[in-house]
């Protein structure tokens, strides 16, 4: 179960609509306790292969970087990142599975047709199986 308030929802959706009809990324801060995954904060990150066209997305390895050194000494950690799929499903691509390098990593995939927010889910991506198992996400006032 994945907790996410609307503020922070609306954030990403705003990314999300801002970046169409390229890809947006970024990370997702929070803490994890046994399956309870609480997100405090949105990190938007640049895509670094955004000029490769719209299917793809990378986060800037140096974003992540810096957000983990800012962390140190908090109780929040990296737990995930996002992504949207313009004009696509929210279900996770053929690329997706293909970069799980981290399978602890909660991956939230936001879908926006024709420029406007359509719907999200987060998943857990298994690289080794190729498959992919959604979680529960409440979003919370
Ligand atoms: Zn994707």
């Amino acid at each position: 179960m994945i907790k996410l308030s609307k503020i922070q929802l609306d954030q990403i959706i705003y990314e999300a609509t801002t970046s169409y009809p390229s890809e947006c990324c970024g990370l997702l801060v929070g803490n994890t306790s046994d399956h309870l995954h609480i997100i405090n904060n949105i990190v938007p990150s640049t895509n670094i292969l955004r000029s490769r066209g719209n299917d793809c997305f990378e986060i800037d390895p140096q974003d992540r970087i810096n957000l983990e050194r800012n962390l140190r000494g908090t109780t929040d950690n990296v737990i995930g990142h996002f992504h949207s799929h313009p004009n696509c499903s929210n279900t996770p691509s053929k690329i997706d599975l293909e970069m799980a390098y981290e399978p602890q990593m909660i991956w939230l995939i936001v879908s926006v047709i024709e420029g406007k927010f359509h719907d999200f889910s987060t998943y857990r991506l298994d690289k080794a199986k190729q498959q992919y198992i959604e979680l529960n996400c409440e979003i919370i006032n």
